[in-house]
């Protein structure tokens, strides 16, 4: 028995130890991403529920290995925020998002608009960020409602002056603002009023199980309804099914994101989905 425990002793250490070489090797390698050009942006169409127009994709982040291939955001974002490369990859991602918004608004529609995701370190982490970001959308003749920032309840409930200046900032500027993964965390409708936000996500999760008679169907009508009260657009994420899209166009949500629709797209072919 003894030596079975120190079996599994040394088996625990091992493993313990193949995973942090393994983080170590994934974050040397995620310095080299960007300049090695390893980092693509895909866009899922965010569709209008009423009329299925399409203004609007979500830009979502995948990162090409060299030997490893394609890695989810979720498998390297938290490494990002943690090693500070948030902050570069982050401004990356702005201007190239800005970059293929000024593309479709002209191929496709004068008031097209992305949303791009900006994780809370952005915010602590670069404190002046929003600032080079609207001076680039004016240099570059692009109305300011061009890009949505996707922000996290997370950042609401621990913000502080800095936050709430650079919050304060994009609405001052015009650059609209949309809440992710409503309801899965605990923001109150206060900020929701005081930082004048323009977009509430509701969460797959309320999306997952929803039908007719459901908890889900009521939390999800009540979450338009409050929202609409504030003036605030609903954008429901994680639809999969006819059904859930009829169930939410019924309670007057507003837009709808998912693999009923799309799943994200590289550039090429997002733009052949747009294209009647
Ligand atoms: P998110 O912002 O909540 O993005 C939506 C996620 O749901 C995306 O996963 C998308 O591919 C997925 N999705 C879309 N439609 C469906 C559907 O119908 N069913 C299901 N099951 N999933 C669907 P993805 O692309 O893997 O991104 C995961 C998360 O990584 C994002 O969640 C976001 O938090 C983060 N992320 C992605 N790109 C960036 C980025 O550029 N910067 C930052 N900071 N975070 C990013
Ligand atoms: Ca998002
Ligand atoms: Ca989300
Ligand atoms: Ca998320």
């Amino acid at each position: 028995a003894k030596n079975n425990g120190r079996n599994r002793y040394s088996y625990f250490t091992a493993s313990m130890q193949a995973h942090a070489q393994n983080r170590m090797r994934l974050s040397n390698d995620l310095h080299l991403a960007l300049p090695g050009q390893q980092f693509e942006l895909y866009y899922q169409p965010i569709v209008e529920l009423a009329t299925g127009q399409v203004h609007k994709a979500e830009a979502l982040l995948r990162w090409q290995h060299p030997t490893r291939g394609m890695i989810p955001p979720d498998n390297f974002i938290p490494l990002a925020e943690e090693t500070g490369l948030i902050v570069d990859i982050g401004n990356w991602v702005f201007y190239e998002a800005a970059r293929q918004v000024k593309r479709l608004q002209s191929l496709h529609h004068a008031s097209f608009q992305i949303s791009i995701n900006k994780s809370p370190v952005q915010f602590h982490n670069e404190t002046h960020g929003h600032e080079a970001w609207i001076s680039f959308l004016l240099m570059n003749d692009l109305p300011r409602q061009s890009i949505v920032v996707e922000i996290t309840e997370g950042l609401l409930m621990h913000t502080d002056e800095s936050i709430s200046a650079q919050l304060l900032g994009f609405r001052d500027a015009g650059v609209q603002v949309a809440l992710d993964d409503f309801g899965t965390g605990y923001s109150s409708l206060s900020y929701l009023k005081k930082f004048d936000i323009d977009y509430l996500k509701i969460d797959r999760i309320f999306v997952r199980n929803l039908s007719r008679n459901s908890s889900d169907m009521a939390l999800c009508e009540a979450i338009v309804m409050m929202a609409h009260k504030l003036d605030i657009k609903v954008i429901a994420e994680g639809i999969e099914t006819e059904e859930q899209r009829e169930l939410l166009q019924q309670i007057g949500c507003d837009f709808g994101q998912g693999y009923l629709f799309s799943p994200p797209l590289p550039a090429p072919a997002f733009e052949a989905y747009l294209r009647p």
